[in-house]
């Protein structure tokens, strides 16, 4: 059962979540009311019930949980929903709002300490992946959250079988954890290019075409002792077109500020992106599962992708059904004692 607030006489209070500042009806400088985007005033005026079944219904779409039928060609990353390009601040109000009910539900999975989330986010270069975590966990409390970036391994990580690094990241109970990138690499950057798997440790006699395969099933598996250990896992393909990224690759290099973001090697992936299409096809295809769904997201509208990644996270908090932890009668007593004791103090 999930609570409801209730008002001073005592009726159910519907919950509603305001945008960013509590003040679901923004005014201008004269104290005059902003006359809100259609979306967003129907938004702000959903309960919060309502408002987690518009965002379960919102991302079901882009949810893959069986993946033996997805083909890449069938999704189009330039889908945006009809969202106004150039309405910004709608887009925005309409992300704050997902957010602060994303915040809420965090609050509960953190007081309840039983559930983790794993979130994982996979991606080409510039397809997105910071910002939509920077964005839509901006309003959580940090205590509850963790984010994880895995770049090429160390030596000390070839050292180890290719979850490992993983493992020792995984999110406490009552967390929300944030793998950018993942083990997922092992079957993208290292199948794309297998000499990564050549020069590493793993014995020769092991590097056989079955590899990938066996990898693929490896991580269903282990996804699936997640899921049997609390853990809901939750995988992000920020799907961007090629085209979209060379835009994005050439404003990197021509606005100084975004320099830093570009690196040369990331123009060299460019060159195999019909090979990342076909093994994160394949990826998607062997690992996409009811309790550990891929969500594939239309990433060439960055507004829309973290809307809708929103979403897609609000849908795996609610799959838990949180509550807050209930207090038993003894302890309401204790309460209710020191209560008492502290409204008797003189001072
Ligand atoms: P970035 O996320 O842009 O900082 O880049 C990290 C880089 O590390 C990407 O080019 C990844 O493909 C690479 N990377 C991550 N995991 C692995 C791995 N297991 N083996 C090789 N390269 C990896
Ligand atoms: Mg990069």
């Amino acid at each position: 059962m999930k609570e409801k607030k209730k008002d001073k006489k005592g009726k159910k209070k519907k919950e509603k979540f305001a945008a960013g500042n509590g003040n679901p009806v923004a005014v201008n400088g004269e104290g005059n009311p902003v006359v809100e985007n259609e979306v967003v005033v129907e938004l702000l005026g959903l309960s919060k019930k309502e408002l987690v079944k518009r965002a379960k219904s919102f991302s079901e779409k882009y949810r893959v949980s069986d993946g033996k039928e997805f083909r890449l060609k069938d999704v189009d990353p330039s889908d945006d929903g009809g969202l106004d390009r150039e309405d910004k601040a709608a887009a925005k109000k309409a992300l704050q709002i997902g957010v602060s009910a994303l915040a809420a539900m965090q609050d509960k999975l953190y007081a309840r300490d039983k559930w983790a989330v794993l979130l994982i986010f996979q991606a080409m270069d510039a397809a997105g992946k910071d910002g939509a975590i920077k964005h839509v966990m901006s309003g959580v409390n940090p205590q509850g959250c963790q984010v994880s970036s895995f770049k090429a391994p160390s030596s000390q990580e070839l050292d180890h079988d290719f979850l490992w690094r993983c493992a020792k990241e995984l999110p406490e109970r009552g967390r929300i954890g944030i793998f950018n990138r993942s083990y997922y690499e092992d079957v993208l950057v290292v199948r794309v290019h297998k000499q990564i798997l050549e020069s590493g440790k793993v014995p020769e006699e092991l590097i056989t075409d079955a590899i990938w395969d066996q990898r693929l099933q490896d991580i269903r598996n282990y996804e699936k002792y997640l899921n049997r250990n609390g853990i809901a896992v939750c995988k992000f393909f920020l799907n961007v077109s090629k085209k979209e990224q060379k835009k994005r690759f050439l404003e990197r290099i021509e606005r100084p500020e975004k320099n830093w973001k570009f690196s040369t090697s990331d123009a060299k992936e460019r060159k195999y992106w019909d090979d990342y299409m076909e093994v994160y096809e394949d990826m998607i295809r062997h690992t996409a599962t009811k309790d550990s769904p891929w969500y594939v997201i239309p990433a060439n509208n960055k507004s829309f992708c973290r809307i809708v990644v929103a979403s897609a996270i609000i849908n795996t908090l609610d799959s838990l059904d949180l509550k807050y932890p209930e207090v038993d009668e003894a302890k309401k007593k204790e309460l209710e004692e020191v209560k008492r004791q502290l409204l008797a103090e003189q001072d």
